[in-house]
């Protein structure tokens, strides 16, 4: 999968749609998604154009690695689930079934979310 600049992520990095900002960083920036699946979540997006984890991991610098993943700790303290817990998720690919081609990783929390596997029905 490659980066579409037009992706609806890199569109609300550059403000052309509006969201529900949690926190953002020189490198990082955090949304509640439009779709919730659980009290909390809240989306956390590297501000630079990656697809994929391998192609953050690979290609980004460790400023922007560190600030990414100090930003996705941060945003679980800010939304009030650190202590009681809670879900990290990253969909990547045709068969990780990743919607949107911008790495995000999902923070879910603020109730108890059951067995994370198997994977929900989501099939397509
Ligand atoms: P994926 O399946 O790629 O891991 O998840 C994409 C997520 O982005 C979905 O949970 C979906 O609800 C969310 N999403 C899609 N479009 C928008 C949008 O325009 N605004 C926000 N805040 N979230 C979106």
């Amino acid at each position: 999968m490659s980066y579409d600049n037009n992706n609806i992520f890199a569109k609300i990095l550059r403000g052309e749609i509006p969201c529900d900002k949690v926190y953002e960083t020189d490198h990082a920036f955090a949304f509640r998604d439009i779709n919730p699946q659980a009290p909390v979540h809240t989306l956390v997006i590297p501000k630079g154009a990656y697809v994929s984890f391998a192609d953050f991991s690979e290609k980004a610098s460790a400023e922007e690695v560190v600030d990414f993943v100090r930003a996705v700790g941060h945003v679980a303290r800010l939304e009030g689930v650190s202590d009681d817990g809670y879900r990290l998720l990253a969909n990547i690919g045709k068969n990780g079934v990743q919607d949107v081609p911008h790495l995000h990783v999902h923070v879910t929390g603020g109730k108890h979310l059951g067995c994370a596997f198997p994977p929900s029905a989501k099939t397509d």
